[in-house]
């Protein structure tokens, strides 16, 4: 089964530009002040190693134990980066050496990484992820949420967790004047919040907005790092 799709994957590779030229050209895109997160679920290794010795060294995952198994099978100086939802019951496998979790969305959660951080002995960065879609199935939170997260005395307990800033997905549509209203409104946001909060474990420096379809809206309204898999790897048979 996975022989077989590896070898699809192989296939449709050849016919497009290959990976190297697709990250060279979107990495010649962004602004200095823009970090490139390669989204790599569902790509089998060869496809990642492409990237890598292209020189990417972030990627994003969406799954804990592809991201486990891609993280053993790989160089050890790639930084992993957990984009997807995280269910509670999974963090200790990333726990030992996950860079940044994007998609942290309530207490319960933040406290569940910080439990495993501390037995790692470590201090893991999270984003917490905001609802700016219409949308009702995407995951985050909304300000009030964010404000009573980040006021509770449990948060400021916290010591191996760091806040390190939001994380948010535009409507999924073509159209722009909204996609760009709501990464503004995500920016606002952010904006408010490195104004009031700078605390030891809350120090606010990343706005991570934008993939394949929107990204350069989303740098268009403040974007600090972008999350991009087709456009790179090429479509995802899942
Ligand atoms: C899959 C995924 C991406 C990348 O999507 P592309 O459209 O392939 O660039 C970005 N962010 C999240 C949260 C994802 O799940």
């Amino acid at each position: 089964m996975r022989v077989r799709s590896q070898k699809l994957e192989t296939v449709t590779k050849n016919v497009n530009m290959s990976i190297s030229d697709n990250l060279n050209k979107i990495k010649s895109s962004l602004p200095p002040h823009v970090t490139l997160v390669a989204v790599s679920k569902t790509k089998p290794v060869e496809d990642l190693m492409e990237a890598y010795n292209a020189g990417q060294r972030i990627f994003g995952e969406n799954k804990i134990q592809e991201m486990t198994e891609k993280w053993e099978a790989m160089p050890k100086d790639i930084e992993w980066h957990m984009i997807g939802h995280v269910q509670t019951n999974k963090v200790k496998y990333m726990a030992p050496y996950v860079s940044l979790i994007h998609g942290v969305d309530s207490l319960r959660l933040l406290k569940e990484i910080n439990k495993h951080a501390k037995k790692n002995d470590r201090v893991i960065n999270c984003l917490l992820q905001m609802h700016i879609a219409e949308e009702e199935t995407k995951f985050g939170m909304d300000e009030q949420e964010l404000s009573d997260l980040l006021l509770s005395e449990e948060f400021a307990q916290m010591q191996n967790i760091k806040v390190t800033g939001l994380m948010g997905m535009a409507t999924f549509t073509d159209n722009e004047a909204q996609i760009k209203k709501e990464f503004t409104h995500l920016k606002t946001i952010f904006d408010r919040l490195q104004q009031k909060q700078s605390t030891v474990n809350c120090q606010p420096s990343i706005l991570s907005m934008g993939m394949s379809g929107d990204y350069l809206i989303a740098i268009d309204c403040g974007s600090t790092m972008v999350r991009i898999g087709s456009s790179i790897f090429g479509s995802r048979n899942y």
